[in-house]
Formats: C-alpha cells, sequence, structure tokens
C-alpha cells in the first residue's frame, strides 16, 4: 500500500513484452529481471515526470500509475 501522496507503480507481467523503455525513461525505479521482464526497483529514484512519461511510453501499457487513487499511467 502507498503511502498519501507517494506513487503506486505495477507492472502487468503477463502484458509486459521486455522492450526496456521503461528503464530507459526512469533508470534506476524500472529494470528487467532474469526473465527479460520490467520490475520496479526503486518509485523514488527518478522524478515523477519521468516516472509518468516511462509509463505512457510502454509500448503494450503493461504500468499502470496511480497517486492517492488517481490513474496517472
Ligand atoms: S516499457 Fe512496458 S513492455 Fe517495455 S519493459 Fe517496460 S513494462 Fe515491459
Amino acid at each position: 500500500m502507498a503511502l498519501p501522496g507517494e506513487m503506486k507503480i505495477e507492472i502487468d507481467r503477463e502484458l509486459c513484452m521486455g522492450s526496456g523503455n521503461c528503464s530507459f525513461w526512469a533508470e534506476g525505479v524500472f529494470d528487467l529481471d532474469d526473465d527479460g521482464i520490467a520490475v520496479v526497483l526503486d518509485p523514488t529514484a527518478a522524478p515523477e515526470d519521468k516516472i509518468i512519461l516511462a509509463g505512457q511510453g510502454c509500448p503494450t501499457q503493461a504500468i499502470s500509475i496511480t497517486k492517492d487513487g488517481e490513474k496517472l499511467a
């Protein structure tokens, strides 16, 4: 559960096709695991606008970002 004001980032591992776009846009927040599927490393490792761009730029819309119940990407 994210605290108030914190971004909650979720990755749908079924949808992710391992393009790596997210780790390019928000390095340190996202990375690819040993299966080549994206994972969240540290939600605070990049500015929020970069994380939102990364979420919006996912080619398979596998990333979902919410903050205080509002869907950002
Ligand atoms: S941008 Fe989307 S499809 Fe590409 S690695 Fe990240 S979550 Fe997976």
